[in-house]
């Protein structure tokens, strides 16, 4: 079986009412086979194929199955944000992004491994271990959102919700070959997103190609009451967006983002997606971002500031993981913590208290609040001139498994691309862009705020001239 992208499965069900059934039922079935080499899924709906019947002929999605991350709630269903401390929490609500879907007739396939509370780039900070890269299993597909891309990229899922704070969908879309979209911050309501650094993050789609995502954001998107920072600015038509005609427009490349950082090959793949854009009929300029050379501490102490408040409330009291309460409340609470987190949450939440503690608030949090401030102002000021930006999403090839994780910095050091759109709170994507040795290449397309029609129509219409239609060596 090749499993369709969510367009295709669309109109598949809408001439076969028991088309949604059957493929859920196939992937179950191929989730089976393949995912212990991937590891893709940390918990499976058991009622899926139940719920595919019953919401078959529903809304847009038809009954269609949709993976979900792990930190997305599901009513019902396991929720563990890839870490031992919420193993065995099953939320009783929905996210509204999920409560959307499912309202438009889409099913909770499963929930998608992750590094743990959505911090690391490669998708192996997770308590249930690591996910795979179909393109070649001995390497990382990406992180944070780890599983929904390498589920996509496979074929275990036909498109998947992910959640992007300083790159966590756009790293795993470049690696596996998928699209993702970290979309404008207040585009689409983060109610039941577990927290990390929540100033930044946003969910948003990873999609076998552009038109699925802009299929997912026309239900997923909008305001919510449930959350005060999702705004109110109409939703566009996302779908309509894919036909505007592109020829005329000027785009810049952000010249800091194409310097000696980046691995020659994906430059090399880089400028080859530039020469098909141009053929578009687009004018292409180099501009510059300011004050980028500080956009990655920046997010770094932002993100650990806020993920040590953010994770305070983990205390074995209320959710999940529970222990044996002896002692004082102090002994218990570091018991608990000690053993349910990971390291890279521990270190993050030390770094963040730190950070945000008397004599060094100003000198760590305060400053990057300042520089996130600039980086954003230099951004608005670009898009008052260009409708996009372009850069490479990641800088390196998807490294071995292990390669990254005995050094932090270099782990870090990954998100250099990513981080800069995360800071100004401005929609990116990542589309397929080439392969090096067999390997997924990514372009990063990052539009002014709620420009994401404008991602969408130039990602169609360079996606149509590139003409990849990826698919790896061990999807089913
Ligand atoms: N790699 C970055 C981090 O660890 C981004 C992760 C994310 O977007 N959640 O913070």
């Amino acid at each position: 079986m090749v499993t369709p992208g969510l367009w295709e499965a669309m109109e598949e069900a809408e001439s076969d009412s028991g088309y949604p059934q059957e493929l859920t039922y196939e992937l179950l079935e191929s989730m089976r086979r393949i995912d212990p080499g991937l590891n893709s899924f940390i918990t499976v709906n058991g009622a899926a194929v139940e719920q595919a019947r019953r919401r078959s002929g529903k809304g847009p999605l038809r009954g269609l199955p949709i993976a979900i991350k792990d930190s997305i709630t599901t009513d019902g269903i396991e929720t563990t944000c890839g870490s031992r401390i919420l193993e065995g929490y099953v939320p009783p609500y929905n996210s509204t992004a999920v409560e959307r879907l499912i309202a438009a007739g889409g099913v909770v396939l499963g929930k998608t491994n992750m590094d743990e509370f959505s911090m690391g780039s490669t998708g192996e900070n997770s308590y249930f271990g690591p996910t795979r890269n179909p393109w070649d299993l001995e390497r990382v597909p990406g992180g944070s959102s780890s599983g929904s891309a390498a589920a996509v990229s496979a074929g275990l899922a036909p498109a998947a919700l992910g959640a992007d704070t300083g790159g966590s969908v756009r790293a795993p879309a470049c690696f596996t070959a998928t699209f993702g979209l970290k979309p404008t911050y207040g585009r689409v309501s983060r109610y039941g997103l577990i927290a990390y650094a929540n100033s930044m993050e946003q969910i948003g789609p990873i999609t076998r190609d552009t038109r699925d995502a802009a299929l997912l954001m026309s239900i997923i998107a909008g305001w919510d009451p449930k959350d005060p920072t999702s705004s109110k600015e109409p939703i566009p038509d996302y779908l309509g967006a894919l036909d505007v005609d592109v020829k005329g427009w000027k785009i810049a490349i952000v010249k800091e983002m194409v310097d000696g950082g980046v691995d020659g090959d994906i430059l090399r793949s880089f400028w080859r997606a530039v020469d098909e854009a141009s053929s578009l009929g687009i004018d292409i300029e180099m501009t510059s971002v300011k004050y980028l050379g500080h956009a990655l501490a920046a997010y770094y102490i932002i993100a650990c500031s806020e993920a040590s408040s953010n994770l305070a409330r983990y205390d074995g009291l209320r959710y999940g993981m529970t222990g044996e309460y002896v002692g004082n409340w102090r002994k218990v609470f570091a018991k608990i913590r000690g053993e349910g987190f990971g390291r890279e949450v521990k270190v993050r939440i030390m770094l963040g208290t730190y950070m945000l503690s008397a004599g060094y608030y100003e000198e760590f949090y305060l400053k990057a609040l300042k520089v996130r401030r600039l980086v954003a102002e230099s951004f608005y000021r670009l898009f008052k001139k260009y409708r996009l930006l372009l850069s490479p999403t990641m800088p390196i090839l998807p490294p071995r498994l292990g390669e990254k994780l005995m050094d932090p910095l270099a782990m870090y050091m990954m998100d250099v691309e990513t981080v800069p759109a995360s800071l100004a709170g401005i929609p990116s994507a990542s589309l397929p862009a080439g392969f090096s040795k067999g390997l997924p290449i990514g372009l990063q397309i990052m539009g002014p705020p709620f420009g994401e029609p404008e991602i969408f129509a130039f990602s169609a219409r360079l996606e149509e001239k590139l003409g990849l239609n990826p698919r790896p060596p061990i999807s089913l």
